[in-house]
Order: structure tokens, then C-alpha cells, then sequence
């Protein structure tokens, strides 16, 4: 929605906002939004779950992604948080999309985005969406087989096409069962597009999504050469390199940053050179938008029960859960602890809890495991922070269920750039 022009906005002054936009004062914080926002609904009837981004962290993500990796554009994976503020800010910072359908392509075309930042990275695509994309000039295109080459050549026979092959040990959320082709087959697959009139102009691999090894990425792109050499070797003008997603997201369980980012380099200066004419390009999702994001739920029933033995256990029924935002994290090996919004006493004892979410379905819980919390009331509050990616994206309408709602904080310089960008 353009600013000035929204049905939702209201005045402030100088500007026109819209109502999910939270303007930060100097000196305030998103955190200072969610504890006034937590305030206000509990003095409200409705304590309703709700989402708070901070649009700066995002920026800032942006900023430290660029300066570790200056050889790399980043293409945001767009399926790991789409809101339409967190594109609208990475549009207006100048990223590329990484976009896996036709409804991203079009989220992503109506933000005024040029087709050449984009690349439809979904190596498996329906026909009409291969059409959409030929339509609206969207010319990168990932593949893996020959069926989708058929395809391609059918409905798209402009496209720029990149290779997938697979590279994935080691993650938390692997990609190969899924999607790539073996090196085997690249000569193959490289020959069939050739035979076909199609244009291969790079390759890319994904190391999986939370890869736990960094110098997995530096093999994957040493490996990538022999595809390279192939593509020229059988005519086609190898020009891009394509290291997809992966990146870790900082939170003590993953490698850090800086350490993935600096093997990335040193694989880069050896292999594709500054100057080599390879243009290198990424589809980060968890490092853009985990910090984003925070869920602030409510508990709205309570049962504690009595186990054989004697062991008191707490089931706290919250209003988001597995079929809201919190869909991803029975896949991650440890629960996350949630922030308790109450004045609490060092010596409270801690009990194993479960954490349910508000369906009916007994499986909608937010960990597998119990969690050690204290006893708390209904009505009390529980914040989760790092949940910007793969959350909000995977809601469903179960049960009745309405989306957890999103306002976006932003601060005064990010708000110049976005009032200033068309
Ligand atoms: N690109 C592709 C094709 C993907 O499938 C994914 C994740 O599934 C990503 C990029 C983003 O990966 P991550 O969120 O790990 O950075």
C-alpha cells in the first residue's frame, strides 16, 4: 500500500503512515513497542497474540550481509517472511528477490521491482507460472532436470537458466532429497539445454537451510568449477554463480557469520576471482529475517496434573501455536525459551511444561519436549524473540484461526528512505 495512500493510514505529523506502522521515537526500541503493546491489551478484554518487526534490524542485516560479503548480491529468499513492509524495505534498499511462484513473483513485480532483480529459483515450476514469468520478463531461472528444460523451451525459450546441483551434508533443514542434480548428470543436463536452443548462464547449489559446517560452502563452491568448465566446454556463456541460502543465524547453536562469510571469500578469490566476469549471487532467508521478528502470545488456560510419582506438570494452552507461528520449531533440536513478561521471584521452582497452542488438534504444541517454566496465571505473557523466519509464512486458518497480527516499528532514517522511495 502506497504511503499517503492507504485506506488504514492516519495522520501524524508531516506524514501519513499506515496504522500498522509504528513510528520509534528517538531513543525508543521494538522492544519498547511490544511491553506498550502488552500493556495496552491487558488493560484491554482482548489479548490477542501479535507480531511486532523491527524494520531496522532488517536494514541492518542487509548492511552486515554486504559488508562481509562484497562480492555477493544478495536475492532475499522471499518465502521466509513476505511481508509486504519487510519487501518494501529490502526493495527500497536495493535487494534482489529470490522468488519460488508466481504469487511471489507478483508481490514482489507490484513493488515497482525490475524483472532483472529477480530470479525464480523453484526448480520445479507449473507451466503457467513459467508463462507468467516469461510474460513479465523474469528471465533467471533455476532447474534440475531435463522435464523442466522441456518446459522451459515450450514457454520460456528467452530464459536465462541456472543449473542446481546438489550440495547439502550437514544442515538443519537439508535440500537434497528434494531438489539438485547429481554432478553426474550435470554434463547431461548442460548438453540437453544446448540441444535445446536454451541459454545456461550459471550454477548454484544450496548447502541446506542452517548449514552446521561453513567449509561446506567453501567446497561447494570449489566444486562448482568442473560445472563451470562443463557449460563452456559444451558452448554455453558461463557467467553466474548462484551460493543460494544457508547462512547461519547467529544464535549460539550455528557457526557464526563472519566465519561462513570469510571461507565464502577465500573459495571466491581462488576459484572466481574478482574480474573473472562471474557474477556471484545468494537467496538468504534465516539471515535476514530471524532477528526481525518477535511473537508476544498470551496464556489463555491453564491445567497442571499430577503424574504417577507424584510429579506435578504444567499444560499451559497459548493463543498462537503450531498451527499459527510457531509451525517450524517441533524441527528444531532444542525448544526455545520463551521471555516471561512478569515480576517473578530468583527462587520460584520450575516445573516440566508443555506448551499447547489454542486448536483442538492435541498435536498443536510448540515443542515436542517439556520446557522447565514456573507456574504462571492465565492471562500472563510470553515473548519469543527470533521469529522472523519461517513463522508468520506458515500460518494457517485451522481451527478458525486469524493470522497473528504484524505491526512493523521502524526508526526516523529508514522511514526518510522509504518515504522518499517511489
Ligand atoms: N533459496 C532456496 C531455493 C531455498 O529453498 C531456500 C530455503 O528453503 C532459501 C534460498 C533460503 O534459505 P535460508 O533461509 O536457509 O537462507
Amino acid at each position: 500500500i502506497p504511503i499517503g495512500n492507504s485506506k488504514e493510514s492516519k495522520e501524524s505529523p508531516g506524514s501519513t503512515w499506515p496504522k500498522d506502522i509504528i513510528a520509534l521515537e528517538p531513543g525508543e526500541t521494538a522492544w519498547d513497542v511490544v511491553l506498550k503493546k502488552i500493556k495496552e491489551l491487558s488493560d484491554s478484554d482482548c489479548r490477542d497474540a501479535f507480531m511486532v518487526a523491527d524494520l531496522d534490524v532488517l536494514a541492518s542485516r542487509h548492511q552486515v550481509f554486504r559488508q562481509a560479503l562484497p562480492r555477493v548480491s544478495p536475492f532475499y529468499a522471499v518465502k521466509c517472511n513476505s511481508s509486504p513492509w519487510m519487501l518494501r524495505v529490502l526493495a527500497a534498499l536495493g535487494t534482489s528477490f529470490d522468488c519460488s511462484s508466481q504469487g511471489e513473483l507478483e508481490q514482489v513485480l507490484d513493488l515497482g521491482v525490475a524483472p532483472s532483480r529477480i530470479v525464480y529459483a523453484n526448480p520445479c515450476k507449473p507451466v503457467s507460472h513459467i508463462r507468467f514469468a516469461s510474460l513479465h520478463g523474469v528471465k533467471l531461472l533455476v532447474f534440475n532436470s531435463e522435464e523442466e528444460l522441456i518446459k522451459v523451451a515450450q514457454h520460456h525459450p528467452g530464459a536465462r537458466l541456472v543449473l542446481w546441483w546438489t550440495q547439502d551434508s550437514d544442515s538443519i533443514f537439508p535440500l537434497s532429497s528434494k531438489f539438485g542434480a547429481r554432478l553426474e548428470v550435470c554434463e547431461h543436463l548442460l548438453e540437453s539445454a544446448r540441444d535445446l536452443g536454451l541459454a545456461v548462464v550459471g550454477t548454484s547449489f544450496h548447502v541446506g537451510s542452517r548449514c552446521q559446517t561453513p567449509r561446506n560452502f567453501m567446497k561447494a563452491i570449489v566444486d562448482c568449477w568442473p560445472v563451470f568448465e562443463m557449460g563452456s566446454r559444451i558452448g554455453h556463456d558461463m557467467s553466474l554463480l548462484d551460493i543460494r541460502g544457508g547462512f547461519s543465524r547467529e544464535e549460539g547453536s550455528d557457526p557464526e557469520f563472519e566465519e561462513v562469510a570469510g571461507m565464502i571469500n577465500t573459495a571466491l578469490a581462488q576459484d572466481f576471482p574478482e574480474g573473472s566476469g562471474v557474477e556471484v549471487i545468494a537467496e538468504p532467508g534465516h539471515f535476514y529475517a530471524t532477528f526481525v521478528c518477535t511473537t508476544t502470545v498470551n496464556i489463555i488456560a491453564k491445567k497442571a496434573v499430577l503424574e504417577p510419582g507424584g510429579r506435578r506438570k504444567l499444560l499451559y494452552y497459548l493463543n498462537d501455536g503450531h498451527y499459527g507461528t510457531f509451525r517450524i520449531f517441533p524441527r528444531e533440536s532444542e525448544p526455545r525459551m520463551p521471555i516471561m513478561v512478569k515480576e517473578l521471584s530468583p527462587k520460584l521452582s520450575l516445573f516440566p511444561c508443555t506448551l499447547f497452542g489454542p486448536t483442538c488438534d492435541a498435536f498443536d504444541k510448540l515443542f515436542l519436549k517439556e520446557v522447565q517454566l514456573p507456574e504462571l496465571d492465565v492471562g500472563d505473557w510470553l515473548v519469543f524473540p527470533f521469529m522472523g523466519a519461517y513463522t508468520s509464512v506458515l500460518s494457517s486458518t485451522f481451527n478458525g484461526s486469524s493470522p497473528t497480527s504484524i505491526c512493523y516499528a521502524v526508526g526516523p532514517e529508514l522511514r526518510s528512505l522509504l518515504e522518499t522511495t517511489p
